[in-house]
């Protein structure tokens, strides 16, 4: 269910500046963005969310959150699979090594990937 921005009424350009210009806040974070200092500051994409007039859901915001832990269970797990295997059947060592390695693989490029893709 989205939920409309607040900051920018659903709009996705910051009006809450003086004369209908972007509010201080937003045109800071475009600043940081690269914008010029001396550009004008009407029309400027709402910062909250980002132009798009749809605020982040907080269930977005807790799986961004989730995610990562999600990973370093599923690592801890595979490890600890790892260890016991190695101290019990010798036989499947080779196998459960391979598998091991294919999740924690895929874990950390899903994981390190995604942040990348962020930034
Ligand atoms: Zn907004
Ligand atoms: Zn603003």
């Amino acid at each position: 269910m989205p939920t409309e921005c607040k900051h920018c009424e659903a709009s996705g350009t910051c009006k809450n500046g003086l004369d209908g210009s972007a509010c201080a806040a937003c045109h800071a974070m475009h600043l940081l963005k690269g914008l010029a200092s001396d550009a004008p500051t009407n029309g400027l994409p709402c910062g909250i969310c980002k132009g798009t007039g749809i605020a982040e859901l907080f269930t977005e915001k807790l799986q961004n959150r989730i995610v990562p832990f999600i990973s370093l269970f599923i690592i801890t797990v595979t490890l600890a699979l790892v260890f016991y295997l190695a101290y019990g059947a010798s036989q499947q060592q080779s196998e459960a090594l391979t598998l091991a390695g294919t999740l924690v693989g895929s874990v950390t490029g899903y994981y390190f990937g995604g942040k990348g893709k962020n930034t």
